[in-house]
């Protein structure tokens, strides 16, 4: 019999959000109807959800992230002091408005339609950040759980804006120290949930380190005055340490991938994982969640220096493309990853999710099904020549 425990099979997080929730979505954001009006419409989407996931044989489930406008902008439902704000309107505040309106065409993100979480006071905690995802999910699948959450340094970069947030944190460390308060305290809320598995996500470190001048940025808008790369990396290394020090009793992850907005290949960011390997491993969490099937990831040959440091949820379908990987192209992928990885520290992910931000769908549940099936029959097949 094969062994589950061995490869098993997860996603990143999101799946493409059905139009009807679209539209429940822009009505909650209008102010037409109440949260709770929102999630009796989300749940439908969430049931959907899962039993595609268990219909493709995944292993350790997300709620698809159908109850959040992106993965990170959903805390402004749960904290007071955060405002949802268009990367449209940031505009406005921006020191150089035409550079970022550039940035922004250059990128192809749309930049009306992309909202972050800007604190404009102080934040605090009015409901636990994902525990009402957990619960429901829980009540509706027997399989493992992931919860996704924005990284510290992540919800940190994303949400301290100059001349909207100084006011009341003046530098992003202030802000900060709220941040991995509450991070902290949600890993225990979710933990005596039952939740099986924590994703930080990080992915604005991708653009510390591979974006150029002309391709900073939108999910960080603080991020054009940013410091050396290095300090940078520090600083999130040190959040993600500070976040997580001494909290034990759940498989922790981090997600970093090189950007999921687009279908448009060239405009996201390339490059392997080198220069952030060597301060991936320094953070306390127990899994690397990071993107490898698009060619942009580059060689494997990168872990050979950190093989077995942490596990590694392997990215083996591309999200954003329609054709299927077949089952046998992702066996031989993790053939090479196994030159620097024992079989029992790989998990099978997507490189990403599969609608990272509302109203940008980057794929089909047709397609997604269909890459995860072919994910599950490679599980398989490694399963039986592995255990
Ligand atoms: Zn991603």
């Amino acid at each position: 019999m094969s062994n589950r425990n061995l490869f098993p099979v997860t996603v990143v997080g999101s799946w493409a959000r059905p139009s009807y929730l679209i539209k429940a979505l822009r009505s909650r954001q209008a102010g037409e109807i109440s949260f709770k009006d929102f999630n009796d419409v989300a749940d439908k989407a969430v049931l959907e959800a899962l039993d595609l996931q268990e219909q493709a044989g995944v292993d350790l489930l997300t709620d698809g992230e159908q109850r959040r406008d992106n993965f990170y902008s959903f805390v402004v439902e749960k904290l007071s002091g955060m405002k949802l704000t268009k990367v449209s309107e940031l505009m406005d505040y921006a020191k150089d408005r035409a550079r970022f309106e550039e940035v922004l065409r250059a990128l192809d993100v749309p930049a009306f339609a992309i909202k972050s979480p800007i604190a404009i006071d102080k934040i605090q905690v009015q409901e636990p950040l994902a525990l009402d995802e957990l619960s429901f999910a829980k009540k509706h699948t027997n399989r493992d759980i992931k919860v996704t959450l924005p990284g510290p340094y992540m919800l940190t970069r994303a949400s301290w804006f100059e001349g909207l947030t100084d006011k009341v944190y003046p530098e992003p460390e202030d802000l900060a120290k709220d941040v991995v308060k509450i991070l902290r305290d949600e890993f225990e809320i979710l933990k005596n949930a039952g939740v099986d598995f924590i994703q930080w996500d990080e992915p604005t470190l991708s653009q510390v380190a591979f974006g150029e001048e002309t391709k900073e940025t939108f999910m960080c808008a603080a991020l054009p005055n940013r410091r050396d790369p290095s300090e940078e990396l520090e600083f999130a290394v040190r959040l993600m340490n500070e976040t997580m020090s001494g909290l034990t009793g759940v498989k922790t992850g981090v997600h970093i991938c090189r950007g999921n907005w687009s279908r448009r290949e060239d405009v996201l960011l390339e490059g392997n994982y080198g220069p952030l390997l060597p301060y991936l491993v320094e953070m306390n969490v127990d899994q690397l969640v990071l993107e490898c099937a698009t060619p942009r990831a580059g060689d494997l040959d990168v872990f050979k220096e950190y093989g077995n440091e942490k596990e590694i949820g392997f990215g083996v379908v591309n999200p954003r493309t329609d054709e299927v990987e077949s089952p046998q192209q992702i066996v031989s992928r993790v053939e090479e990853l196994l030159k620097y990885f024992d079989p029992d520290k790989i998990y099978l992910n997507p490189d990403c999710g599969f609608g990272t931000f509302a109203e940008r769908n980057i794929n089909t549940n047709e397609v997604a099904v269909n890459k995860l099936k072919s994910v599950s029959a490679a599980a398989d097949i490694l399963r039986s020549k592995y255990s």
